[in-house]
Parts: structure tokens; C-alpha cells; sequence
């Protein structure tokens, strides 16, 4: 029995190392100096970077080498080296060379997106009440492109679903459509990809590239919130699909008009097409998703009272579900012991809350930071600009009405804020969500994500 495999397996390394590098750096360090590198060639002792100059790679070398090795010895997996080479230097010792079998085809990386992950498909999704309606609406999209429903909004909380809809509908294209030029693409990547094209003075190739797209699938939209120009940039490309008739799929934590911080114009665009939200899984969807998850990945027949003991402790993060599941049939398979009942709350018992055990701040940080379109660490900071504040008593807000946490207590999580500055944001914040309609769903919905 595998124990591994329930989670992605990227093909490469270097979304996992990219995403270490991602937290270990400044973000205008890390757009600056790796966001425009790319897998050159790759084997399981060496990962090749290839950088646009030598300059470029001098510059990584002098300045970056220890950093690199860090985030590898934090991956804490199998170590291996990386090296990085210019754009020409790998031409040069390519040309008599085949081509590195790991480079991604044309179509794979296109417009800088990240691959389609084969294992997300429409016959590995688990249709329930919740998801019904959004699956559906995905299929008849992969079935008929550009034509039924544009654009597509899928819409709900963490861990629900929508990145998987959106892969499931560019693999059933690739299989359909062989011919058809599909993109998946996170938000953040765009935005990324935007500032180096601005940097290094290639707009032309960066419109062209998102330009000639058939079917776009855009994951996380929410991410835009706050990037005035990026939203100019996507706004545009939107249209201009739109017109040709090419598909568009987005992905966001909240409907079109519940974007906050994003532009009228492209939350119009976003409601004019078709929206599907997707809600938490009830018991039994989730009972079906792991005892499905257990079949596929581990060719395990999971008991169902095993089932329902991990779906109950779980609101409805399917990730998490997934977490659990993995962490069981991992111990199962050590001990060689039958995964019954027992088994698996014995297994589960350091990981599982305490009954109420109340949210933690972490949580709600990253949550409030990430809908609104902000850094943990800009949330956590000094500033006091608008952008920043609002988030900031939102998230304090929420350490009070969710954790135990003392005032004091959370002004020491925002950097030192005193608490009575604390007091005040919890009151200003209980005080608008009396008379602000929109903030009071958004704080319901904070509260559902985090629960
Ligand atoms: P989201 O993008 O909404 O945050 P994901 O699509 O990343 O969520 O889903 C999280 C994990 O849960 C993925 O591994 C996905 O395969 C799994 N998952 C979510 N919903 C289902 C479902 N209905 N059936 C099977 N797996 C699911
Ligand atoms: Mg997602």
C-alpha cells in the first residue's frame, strides 16, 4: 500500500523549492530575482535554473547561493543541487543535444501557468449537494468551449473543490480537444508575471502570450484585490478572449460582488457570465470522498464508521480531510495493524482538536492577509495606511470573538500594538458590521472558513 499519493506529487521540484524561496524572501526580491528563472532540465541529484543572462547568473550566484541552499535543507527531502545557467549558455549545450526529457511542452507552461495535475479529474470528484451544480456547470463548459457559459465563476471556501473543477476541465479538454491551447493559471502568477514583464520591458510578449489563449482557467481571482494594474492588464485579456469567443473559467473565495477592493468593470465581467458557488460538503459527501480517496490512492477499502469518525472532525476543508485520512492509513500500514475504529482514533489523537478548541490566530491571519490581497507580514506591520488597517482590525476581530485570546494578548500578534488600540478596532468593527450588511456576510464567511 502506498502511503504517499493522496497528496500532489509535483513532476519537479521547483514549485516546491520556488515556494520555500517565496517565504523565505522579500517579495520584490523574489519576483526580481526568481520569478523569471525556469526548469531547464532536471534529474533527481540536479535541478538546472536557467536565468535570461549571465549577468542574471552571476548576480543569483553572488548573492542568492545561501539562501537557495537553505530553503533545500528546509524542504527536507532528498537534497540535491542547483545550478543555474543562462538563457544562451543552455542553447549552446543544448543545440547537439536532445531536448531534456522533463522540459515541459510549449503548451504545458504557457503564459507562465503551471501544468494541469492529471490526477484532478471530473471521475476522481465526488458529486454531492454542495458541489453538484458547479460540477455540472464545469463538464458543460470542457464539453462545449466558448460557447455555453462565459465566462464561468466558480466560487466558495478553502478546501472545497474549485481548483480541482478547474484541472478536471483542462484534462478532459486535453483529451477531447487535443489541439485546444489551455491554461491553468493562478492569479499570483499573473500578477508575478505581469511586474517582470514590466521590469524587463516585455509587455508585447507578455499580452501576446495570454492573448492566444482557447480556454483560460484562472484560479484564486481574489488575489487581483488591490493590484490596480493587474486588474487593468486582466481586464483587457478578458476582453479580448471574451470577443474571440475563448473560454474563461475563474476561480474566487466570494461572488463576483462581494470582491472587495476589486474594480466594478471586471466584477461585471466576472457576474455577466455563469456563477456556481460550491458549499461545504455535508457528512455524507465527505464519508464518499474519503472512502473514494482510500480506493484510488491506496487501493483500501476504508469501514465506514472509520469514515464517519474522520468526517465528523473535519467542517469542511476537504484538504484536511485529506490530511487525516493520510495520516490513518499511514500508521495502518506501519503497524501492520487492521485500520478499524480504535485504530484510527488512537492515530488521529494528537492531531485532533480539543472539544471547542478555539480557532488559532495564525489561522485567521493568513485568512484575513490573503483575502485581502496582503502579506502576513504587512498585516502584522507598523502601517498605518487604510489598505492595511481595515484588514488588520478585521483580523483582530476576529482573535476576539473567536479564540481566547486577551487584548493584550493580540496586540502583541500585530507587533506591539497596545491593547487598547485593540479594544477600539474590536468595537469599530462590531459596530459596522450593525450597520454594513456586506461586512456582516464577510465576517460570517471568515467565521464559516476558519470553523
Ligand atoms: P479549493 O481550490 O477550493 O481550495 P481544492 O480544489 O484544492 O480546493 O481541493 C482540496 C483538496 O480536496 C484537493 O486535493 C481535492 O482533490 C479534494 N477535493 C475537494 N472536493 C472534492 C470532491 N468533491 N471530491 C474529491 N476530492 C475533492
Ligand atoms: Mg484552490
Amino acid at each position: 500500500m502506498a502511503l504517499n499519493g493522496v497528496r500532489d506529487m509535483p513532476s519537479s521540484v521547483w514549485p516546491t523549492l520556488r515556494r520555500q524561496l517565496r517565504a523565505d524572501l522579500p517579495p520584490e526580491e523574489f519576483r526580481t530575482w526568481f520569478h523569471p528563472l525556469r526548469v531547464a532540465s532536471e534529474d533527481a541529484e540536479r535541478l538546472v535554473l536557467e536565468a535570461p543572462n549571465s549577468r542574471f547568473v552571476a548576480a543569483l550566484e553572488e548573492g542568492f547561493r545561501p539562501i537557495v541552499d537553505w530553503a533545500i535543507a528546509d524542504l527536507k527531502g532528498p537534497t540535491f543541487e542547483v545550478l543555474f545557467k543562462s538563457s544562451d549558455s543552455i542553447k549552446e549545450t543544448a543545440r547537439p543535444a536532445p531536448r531534456p526529457p522533463k522540459a515541459p511542452a510549449a503548451d504545458d507552461d504557457a503564459a507562465s501557468g503551471s501544468s494541469i495535475n492529471p490526477q484532478y479529474r471530473f471521475d476522481s470528484f465526488v458529486i454531492g449537494n454542495s458541489n453538484r451544480f458547479a460540477c455540472a456547470a464545469s463538464q458543460a463548459v470542457a464539453e462545449k468551449p466558448g460557447i455555453a457559459y462565459n465566462p464561468l465563476f466558480l466560487y466558495g471556501g478553502v478546501g472545497l473543490g474549485k481548483t480541482h473543477l478547474l484541472h478536471a476541465i483542462g484534462n478532459r479538454l486535453r483529451r477531447t480537444l487535443p489541439g485546444t491551447r489551455v491554461v491553468y493559471l493562478a492569479a499570483e502568477d499573473f500578477v508575478n508575471d505581469l511586474i517582470t514583464s514590466i521590469r524587463f520591458e516585455r509587455m508585447p510578449a507578455f499580452r501576446e502570450r495570454y492573448r492566444t489563449i482557447d480556454v483560460l482557467l484562472v484560479d484564486d481571482i481574489q488575489f487581483l484585490a488591490r493590484k490596480e494594474r493587474s486588474q487593468e492588464e486582466f481586464f483587457h485579456t478578458f476582453n479580448v478572449l471574451y470577443t474571440r469567443q475563448k473560454q474563461i473559467i475563474v476561480t474566487s473565495d466570494a461572488q463576483p460582488r462581494d470582491l472587495a477592493d476589486m474594480e466594478e468593470r471586471l466584477r461585471s465581467r466576472f457576474g455577466s457570465g455563469l456563477l456556481a458557488d460550491i458549499q461545504a460538503p455535508d457528512l455524507e459527501t465527505k464519508v464518499a470522498i474519503l472512502q473514494r480517496k482510500a480506493r484510488q490512492m491506496q487501493s483500501l477499502d476504508l469501514d465506514t464508521d472509520v469514515a464517519l469518525f474522520i468526517a465528523r472532525q473535519v467542517h469542511s476543508n476537504v484538504r484536511e480531510l485529506e490530511g487525516l485520512l493520510n495520516r490513518v492509513t499511514a500508521f495502518a500500514s506501519l503497524s501492520g495493524a487492521r485500520l478499524d475504529l480504535d485504530f484510527a482514533k488512537e492515530a488521529l489523537r494528537d492531531v485532533l482538536p480539543e472539544q471547542d478548541r478555539p480557532v488559532s490566530p495564525a489561522q485567521i491571519v493568513k485568512l484575513v492577509a490573503h483575502h485581502y490581497g496582503l502579506k502576513v507580514r504587512e498585516i502584522k506591520s507598523k502601517s498605518n495606511s487604510r489598505q492595511i488597517t481595515y484588514p488588520r482590525q478585521i483580523a483582530m476581530y476576529l482573535c476576539k470573538r473567536l479564540t481566547q485570546m486577551s487584548y493584550p494578548e493580540i496586540g502583541r500578534l500585530f507587533n506591539g500594538k497596545h491593547h487598547s488600540t485593540v479594544m477600539y478596532s474590536v468595537e469599530q468593527i462590531e459596530r459596522r458590521r450593525a450597520e454594513d450588511e456586506r461586512l456582516a456576510a464577510q465576517l460570517e464567511r471568515f467565521t464559516r472558513q476558519l470553523g
